[in-house]
């Protein structure tokens, strides 16, 4: 059905980049005979699920949105894709993104925009544009996106659905196609709150192939959902971050943000005014400690290991000649100009100015959060400012793109965990979505909340 709805949908959404149906077909067979031999299946096999074109599928074609590494095909699976094939999930495909991860509207693909559902002169979010409007289309039940700076939650709340960040560490970082290592989570993509537990459930844990793979149990999420569902918050004390609302949201997005509030309040929820001071220069930090990371984890492409290689039109035929024109054409503007500041950023003599700074106000952004995490268990906001914007509105200006994850990136630069949840719709009749945080692998107060919420 879902293969069929894809081939019906696709032509116009353009949420994937490749459609894997003979795999798909091929596993939900293998399941079904299971279950007819009587053998006891994980909760979600034979769901169908897509995945972000930025996490490697051993034998299918994986491009992170780029033209240079467009024929590629990865030798192996990363572990989280690993998880769910064990479980039996056919994999759908893969589905289309911003180049390297790296935008807000899914506008810098190397392969043509993805259409948002709700309105197909419309963005979809970025980076993840594609997993979310396979999910909000009913082209995919379940998708994996991988948020930065909030590429899973962004665009979850301009399509209305649920997306997660899970806790720096919380899900194996073994197989994604690296943007900032510091920063890069893979999570789900859903349409409920309790459909992303069970896929968080799935592909976190401990993997011994990532270094900094938390090894620890993860937490409860699905019987945090279940409890939430219950709808009772009492005694849960709820900060809402002054830094992260008021001027520069529309005003769509505060009204049902202030609306969220009051169904809190009469959850039984306590909520409390708390003010995070540094949130206001985590953009600044994130725009010099991502695109230093990204460029350091770019270099690998140089024309001779992976995807595309081009020669020189004329000249000598050197090693240094063939990575100038590889990375020349392969690259697209977006990911140039991040490569372009992350190399000056940490060259001698600016270091100290530029990363030095941005990670001595990491450090600010993180006591900020534990000193609003002294007052409150979750802290919440609205996801985005905006519903979602029309093609080419941001295009031109970098920084109104930027600008689009204030709320979504204090998250990710301080490992935290943090939900997107549908939040109804703005006097535009667009999606808006309502973000929920939670310390560092309490992951699972997000899905109580988030399900009361629901
Ligand atoms: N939109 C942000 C950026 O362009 C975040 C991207 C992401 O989370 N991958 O960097």
């Amino acid at each position: 059905a879902h293969l069929d709805r894809i081939a019906a949908v696709d032509g116009d959404l353009h949420a994937f980049l490749h459609v894997s149906s003979d795999e798909a077909l091929a596993t939900a067979a293998e399941v079904d005979a299971k279950r007819a031999g009587g053998e006891e299946l994980h909760p979600l096999a034979g769901v169908p699920i897509a995945v972000k074109d930025v996490v490697v599928t051993k034998g299918l074609p994986t491009t992170a949105g780029s033209k240079i590494l467009e024929r590629w095909i990865p030798p192996y699976d990363a572990t989280l894709v690993e998880r769910i094939k064990a479980a039996g999930l056919p994999i759908l495909g893969k589905t289309n993104m911003d180049e390297f991860a790296m935008g807000s509207s899914t506008e810098h693909s190397a392969f043509g925009n993805t259409k948002n559902p709700w309105d197909l002169d419309r963005i979809p979010g970025g980076s993840g544009g594609g997993s979310a409007a396979a999910v909000a289309g009913f082209e995919a039940p379940l998708a994996i996106g991988t948020d930065t700076g909030g590429s899973i939650r962004q665009p979850g709340a301009v399509t209305g659905t649920v997306g997660v960040k899970p806790t720096y560490g919380g899900v194996s970082r073994y197989g994604l196609i690296a943007m900032a290592s510091s920063l890069d989570q893979a999570g789900p993509v859903t349409r409920t709150v309790l459909d992303a537990a069970l896929l968080h459930e799935l592909i976190g844990g401990h993997d011994p192939h990532d270094s900094t793979s938390i090894n620890e149990p993860v937490p409860g999420v699905v019987a945090a959902a279940r409890q939430g569902a219950k709808g009772d918050l009492k005694g849960l004390r709820v900060g809402v971050v002054k830094e992260l609302s008021g001027e520069g949201y529309q005003a769509g997005v505060s009204a049902r943000f202030d609306e969220s509030l009051e169904q809190l309040r009469a959850l039984g929820a306590e909520v409390v005014e708390v003010s995070c001071p540094s949130f206001a220069y985590a953009l600044d930090a994130y725009y010099l400690i991502m695109p230093a990371e990204a460029s350091s984890n770019l270099a690998k492409f140089d024309g001779m290991r992976f995807g595309l290689r081009v020669e020189p039109a004329d000249g000598p035929v050197t090693a240094e000649r063939v990575m100038g024109a590889t990375r020349g054409a392969g690259f697209g503007d977006e990911v140039k100009r991040r490569v372009i500041l992350g190399t000056y950023a940490l060259s001698a003599g600016y270091y100290d100015a530029y990363y030095g700074s941005a990670q001595k106000v990491r450090t600010l952004i993180q006591r900020d959060f534990a000193a609003a995490f002294e007052r409150a268990d979750v802290l919440v906001s609205p996801t985005a400012p905006t519903t979602a914007f029309k093609f080419g509105e941001k295009l031109d200006d970098p920084l109104a793109m930027y600008l689009n994850d204030v709320a979504t990136i204090p998250a990710n630069l301080a490992g935290v965990p943090g939900m997107s949840l549908p939040n109804g719709l703005s006097d535009d009749g667009l999606p808006v979505g309502f973000q929920i945080l939670a310390p560092a692998k309490a992951d699972d107060r997000l899905y109580r909340v988030g399900a009361a919420l629901e």
